[in-house]
């Protein structure tokens, strides 16, 4: 990538040659990411950016946005670089020990508001993003959140308390919190085939265990689901993030856990994306 003077550069130039190096690299979208990495160093939009791109920017913003740019071209998210991701209507601090929130999970979020939960359990909370999200959403509403990793749970927690929620969410570690009746059960657990292909964004970069459950990618499904009964936790409805193919196998466990109504849900992607399952209940 061109350097930029020790005057500085235009934000026109700095944005044209990193988008010229992540292209060089096969980086997906690489506008968007020299964007948002320049927006979030100089602290604008990038709406904003684009609108002035001949502006200059800093020496101390050219030399950060450098660094940024090299930290992307091996493949690092930007998520990572900036130290964090939007997600609904919040920010959350995100590092590499927390697979970074996706835009496809806000329909957990979304599916949530619908149900107009009192209560809600998030099982492998990672970032925090569901659980918080609901909370800020929903007023009144008792979340409560827990994942197997301590370090997630670090992160989620240090979110909780930035944002102002720290109680509305009731943090735990592990799989299940102590037994309790919840309105919802969401979850985001990993679903990722360990054969599957993987961008190196994500393979090299974001959590092995939020991703990888086994072999077939449907083992944590399996293990929550049959664990469900014991667990002595309760819920008349429950809503999954799944891999695309995995909607009929993920909403037979379901099934079998005695949730008899379950419904599949597309992405705006239209990939198969979250299971849900409801109770029925027997009218008096
Ligand atoms: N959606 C993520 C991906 O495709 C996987 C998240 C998960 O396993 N829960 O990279």
């Amino acid at each position: 990538m061109a350097s930029a003077g020790a005057g500085g550069a235009s934000a026109r130039d700095a944005l044209s040659a990193a988008t010229d190096a992540f292209s060089a690299v096969g980086i997906d979208t690489p506008r968007i990411d020299a964007e948002v990495l320049l927006a979030g160093i100089t602290g604008r939009s990038a709406a904003d950016l684009v609108a002035n791109r001949e502006e200059q920017i800093s020496p101390a913003e050219s030399r950060s946005f450098s660094e940024a740019v090299r930290r992307r071209l091996r493949r690092e998210p930007v998520a990572y670089i900036l130290g964090s991701k939007g997600f609904r209507h919040i920010d959350l601090a995100v590092d590499g020990r927390v697979l970074i929130p996706r835009p496809e999970t806000e329909m957990l979020v979304e599916f949530a508001l619908l149900e107009e939960p009192g209560s809600v359990l998030e099982l492998g909370t990672g970032s925090g993003a569901v659980a918080l999200a609901v909370a800020s959403e929903i007023p009144g509403c008792e979340v409560t959140a827990g994942d197997v990793s301590t370090d997630a749970l670090e992160v989620a927690r240090s979110n909780a308390v930035r944002l102002g929620l720290a109680d509305r969410v009731c943090f735990f570690h592990g799989t299940w919190p102590t037994p309790g009746t919840f309105d919802l059960i969401v979850a985001n657990l990993p679903y990722v085939a360990l054969g599957d292909d993987l961008p190196p964004d994500v393979r090299d970069w974001e959590p092995p265990g939020a991703l990888f459950p086994g072999e077939t990618g449907l083992e944590c499904f399996e293990e929550v689901i049959a664990a469900l009964p014991g667990s002595g936790v309760e819920a008349p409805v429950i809503a999954l993030e799944v891999g695309h193919g995995q909607g009929e196998q993920v909403a037979a466990l379901v099934r079998g856990a005695g949730f008899g109504e379950t419904g599949i849900h597309p992405d705006l992607a239209g990939l198969e994306r979250m299971v849900t399952g409801r109770r029925q209940t027997t009218s008096p």
